[in-house]
């Protein structure tokens, strides 16, 4: 978090009397938002206007559910706060519609975040039943056959580049896709909530701008998902409001949100959002977007992690200096096959010897820093696609050889 960022935090944090940033649960949703008159004030009516829309959202008269797309980070989890405030205000028997919160794991997430946001979600799964309400923790991740290292060590994906982006679609949006899909084909349409914010960049903004303009009030249609509605409460706000709020607040299901604050500190860092089309991927893995994948090497360097490293969570020096050796290895044609994966001349995958000296490094790391970094079934996968590459590769030369024969016996008749 930026000191300036942190500084006006704070200042606005005096401002607020307690208790002014969730004004009190009695506060009708009808009412017409006041006119603001300072920062804070509009801060106040902003987040008044949100509850408001939230409520009068959830209890339009149908069953679909909702989806909040969930990454750990401070915009999803004020998301998800909201969420279960709104629930909360609302009597037992109007809380009709299924809430999922829904967090995706590629697999190679940073270790230090990771741990946070399992530690976060088995807290809120725990607490989430005691409050009655109709809220359930989802956990997806990328089939194993499609995870970064079955790719990258099993068929010999160079690391994932600006140009060459592989990882997205298979790590993060497949998996998530598939349980909107199941939840629209089960009660015939969803809607996915979405903590995207218009200050979050220009793209960001641009993006909001474009798909508000097809709304049907609050919910604009998911482009890639028939059925699929986005609802996106708090794109006005800024991103220091966001942080006032999580400042300001407890969760609903117990605890306060420091360990959130302390981690963003100590990685100086924004967090990779939660994709789920195309048209988000850009922004999986860019600099202004660094707390995901570990590996991640669309990033030129890796800030969170070094940021990690220097505020005291040295174990993580080891995976840094292989993130750097993924990038070295896929750039270096040394490394490359000569021949595209489908026979045609060109630089093709890393090579069986770049690739078993990667997957060595990488158990070697795995038992240094005592973290699960690759599973066994992915090492048997990759020996597997390995046994399956060289016998291809043995039928491509046994036809080419065949072929020249042929051509041989042709010429000599
Ligand atoms: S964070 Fe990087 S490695 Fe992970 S899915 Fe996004 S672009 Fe790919």
């Amino acid at each position: 978090m930026a000191p300036a960022a942190m500084s006006l935090i704070n200042r606005e944090v005096k401002q607020l009397e307690p208790g002014s940033v969730y004004p009190a649960q009695e506060s009708r949703a009808d009412e017409e938002p006041p006119l603001a008159s300072s920062p804070a004030e509009n801060f106040g009516v902003k987040l008044k206007a949100i509850r408001r829309e939230l409520r009068e959202e959830y209890l339009q008269p149908h069953t679909k559910p909702w989806i909040i797309g969930f990454s750990g980070g401070k915009d999803s989890t004020l998301l998800a706060h909201l969420t279960v405030e709104c629930l909360l205000s609302i009597p037992p028997d109007e809380r009709k519609r299924r809430v999922y919160l829904v967090c995706n794991d590629t697999l190679v997430e940073s270790p230090v975040f990771q741990e946070f946001v399992n530690h976060l979600l088995a807290y809120i799964s725990e607490n989430l039943e005691s409050l009655r309400i109709p809220v359930e923790v989802v956990r997806t991740s990328p089939r194993i056959e499609e995870s970064f290292w079955v790719n990258m060590l099993g068929k010999g994906y160079p690391a994932p580049n600006r140009t060459f982006r592989w990882c997205t679609d298979r790590m993060k949006i497949r998996p998530t896709s598939k349980f909107i899909r199941e939840q629209v084909s089960h009660y015939g349409e969803a809607v996915l909530l979405l903590g995207v914010r218009r200050a979050e960049s220009a793209a960001r903004a641009a993006n909001i701008a474009k798909h508000s303009a097809k709304a049907e009030g609050r919910l604009t249609p998911h482009a890639d998902h028939k059925g699929c509605w986005i609802f996106t409460p708090i794109k006005d706000l800024t991103t220091d409001e966001v942080w006032i709020a999580l400042l300001k607040s407890r969760h609903p299901w117990g605890g306060s949100y420091k360990e959130l604050i302390q981690l963003y500190k100590d990685a100086a860092s924004g967090e990779c959002p939660f994709v789920l089309s195309k048209t988000d991927a850009p922004s999986c893995g860019t600099s202004s977007a660094r707390f995901g994948c570990w590996t991640c090497t669309v990033v030129e360097k890796d800030n969170a992690i070094q940021s990690l490293i220097a505020s005291g969570h040295e174990h993580l020096e080891p995976l840094a200096l292989f993130r750097n050796r993924l990038k070295q290895f896929s750039e270096d044609p040394q490394f490359r096959s000569k021949v595209r994966r489908n026979g045609q001349p060109g630089l093709g995958p890393l090579t069986y010897e770049a690739r078993r000296t990667l997957l060595e490094e990488l158990l070697a790391i795995q038992a240094q820093v005592g973290m699960q970094l690759i599973s066994e079934v992915e090492v048997r996968l990759i020996r597997e696609q390995w046994l399956q590459d060289r016998a291809e590769e043995t039928m491509r030369s046994m036809e080419k050889l065949s072929e020249m024969v042929e051509n041989q016996t042709k010429e000599n008749a």
